[in-house]
C-alpha cells in the first residue's frame, strides 16, 4: 500500500471530519471548538501534543524511529474561518455569520490525515515531524504568535524545512498542485490617513480649510506613484478601500479619512512602498496648508519560497500523483499569508492545491473568501498524502 492508498482508505473519515469542521466555523485566534475537534481526531496517536497558552493552537510532534535524530521538519495547517455568511447551498453549509470560505477546514483535515499516515510509518521517518495547527491566519498573525511561542523548536531542534498547502476553489484544476520558487504571495500593509482641515460653510471655502480635495488628490497621486515610482517588473498594488468625509452637501467637514491596502512582491518594494505612500500624503497636505496623520503599518511581509525546496516538493507531488499534477506558477498570487513568518526563518514551500467542484467552471467558479466558494472533498486524501510523503522524503535528504 502506498501512502496515497492509505490516505484514500481513510477518505470517509476525513470527509466526515471536514464537514463537521465546516459546520462550526470559528474566527480569529480563539477557536476552542475547533481545537477540541483536532485534539480528539489525533488522540491515541503517538504524538507529543501541546496547546497554545494565548491562542487556540495545537502543536504535535511525531518522533521518527529510523535514526538521524536531531532533524525535524514542519507541516502547517490553518484552522480559522471568516466573517462571511455562507451561500453555497451545500447540505453541510454553515448557517451562522461565519464560514470556512478559505478552505481552512480542508487544511485542518489534511493535517489530521497526515498525522495518521505518518504515525503508521513512524519507523521509516528519519527525524521528527512538527504538526502546526494554527488559528488566526485571516489577518490575526496566528503563525507569528506560534513562531514567537517556539513552534519551530517544538521538537527540541529547529526545523530545517516547512510545508504549507492551501486549497483554491477556482483557477487551478482539481487535484493540481502549484507554486513557484521565490516570492509566491504578496506583502500586505495598511495605509491610514486623516487629513485635518477646518470646517465651514460650503458657500465660502476660503473661510475654511477643505480637507476633501486634498484627500482626493492623495488618492489619485497614490495611483500615479504605483506606476511611476515602481518598476513594472516589480509592481505594487494600492487600493483605497474606504474613504469617509462630510455629512451634508453644504458643509465643509473638519477632516477626511481613508484607508488603503498596499501589496508588494519583493522585500525592497515592500520597504519603499511603506515610505513613499506616507511621503506623498504628507507632501500633498503640506502643499495645501493642511495637517495630516498618515501611517503605513506592516501586516505581513512577502511570502518567499526556497527554489530548491520547491523543486523537491514538485518531485514529491509527481511521485505521489504521477506526471502532470504539478504546475509552476508564472507569477505570485496577490493574496498574503502569515506562513511568511515561518518561511522568513526556515526554507520551505507554500503551495496551492486545486479544489474546484467538478460541476463548476474553473475560470468563473467563486474564489476563496466568496460566500459561494466551495471546495471538493475529493482532494482531502491527495493533500494528506503529499504532506506525509513530503515529510518522509525531506527527512531522508542528506
Ligand atoms: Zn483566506
Ligand atoms: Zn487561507
Amino acid at each position: 500500500m502506498t501512502v496515497l492508498d492509505d490516505a484514500r482508505a481513510m477518505s470517509d473519515d476525513l470527509v466526515e471530519l471536514r464537514h463537521r469542521l465546516h459546520q462550526h466555523p470559528e474566527i480569529g485566534l480563539d477557536l476552542p471548538w475547533t481545537q477540541e475537534q483536532v485534539l480528539a481526531a489525533i488522540d491515541g496517536l503517538p504524538l507529543e501534543v501541546t496547546t497554545g497558552s494565548d491562542v487556540s493552537s495545537v502543536t504535535a510532534v511525531l518522533r521518527g524511529g529510523a535514526g538521524s535524530g536531531g532533524r525535524a521538519v514542519l507541516l502547517r495547517g490553518d484552522m480559522d474561518a471568516l466573517p462571511v455568511q455562507e451561500r453555497t447551498g451545500l447540505d453541510y453549509a454553515a448557517t451562522g455569520a461565519t464560514m470556512h470560505a478559505c478552505g481552512h477546514d480542508l487544511h485542518t483535515t489534511m493535517m489530521v490525515g497526515a498525522a495518521r499516515l505518518l504515525a503508521a510509518r513512524r519507523d521509516e521517518l528519519h527525524g521528527d515531524v512538527v504538526l502546526m495547527f494554527q488559528p488566526g491566519e485571516e489577518g490575526y498573525d496566528g503563525a507569528g504568535h506560534m513562531v514567537k511561542a517556539g513552534v519551530l523548536d517544538a521538537a527540541g531542534t529547529t526545523v530545517e524545512a516547512a510545508l504549507a498547502l492551501h486549497v483554491t476553489s477556482s483557477f487551478l484544476p482539481q487535484g493540481m498542485f502549484a507554486t513557484r520558487g521565490g516570492p509566491v504571495m504578496s506583502a500586505a500593509d495598511v495605509l491610514r490617513v486623516t487629513v485635518r482641515g477646518a470646517g465651514g460653510h460650503g458657500s465660502a471655502p476660503h473661510r475654511a480649510k477643505d480637507p476633501i480635495p486634498a484627500a482626493c488628490e492623495m488618492v489619485t497621486a497614490l495611483q500615479t506613484m504605483a506606476t511611476r515610482r515602481f518598476d513594472v517588473f516589480d509592481p505594487v498594488v494600492v487600493t483605497i478601500g474606504a474613504f469617509h468625509a462630510g455629512t451634508a452637501h453644504n458643509v465643509i467637514p473638519d477632516d477626511a479619512t481613508f484607508e488603503a491596502t498596499l501589496r508588494s512582491f519583493s522585500p525592497e518594494a515592500h520597504v519603499r512602498l511603506l515610505e513613499e505612500t506616507v511621503r506623498i500624503c504628507r507632501g500633498i497636505a503640506a502643499a495645501h496648508g493642511l495637517e495630516v496623520d498618515a501611517e503605513a503599518t506592516e501586516l505581513y511581509p512577502v511570502t518567499v519560497n526556497s527554489a530548491t525546496e520547491v523543486d523537491a516538493f514538485a518531485s514529491v507531488v509527481e511521485q505521489v500523483h504521477g506526471d502532470g499534477k504539478f504546475i509552476e506558477l508564472p507569477n505570485p498570487l496577490t493574496g498574503s499569508e502569515d506562513f511568511c513568518r515561518v518561511l522568513d526563518r526556515v526554507p520551505g514551500t507554500m503551495a496551492f492545491l486545486g479544489a474546484c467542484l467538478p460541476d463548476r467552471d474553473l475560470m468563473t467558479a467563486p474564489y476563496n473568501h466568496s460566500p459561494e466558494a466551495a471546495f471538493d472533498d475529493a482532494v482531502l486524501p491527495d493533500g494528506a498524502a503529499v504532506y506525509a510523503e513530503w515529510a518522509l522524503h525531506r527527512l531522508q535528504r542528506p
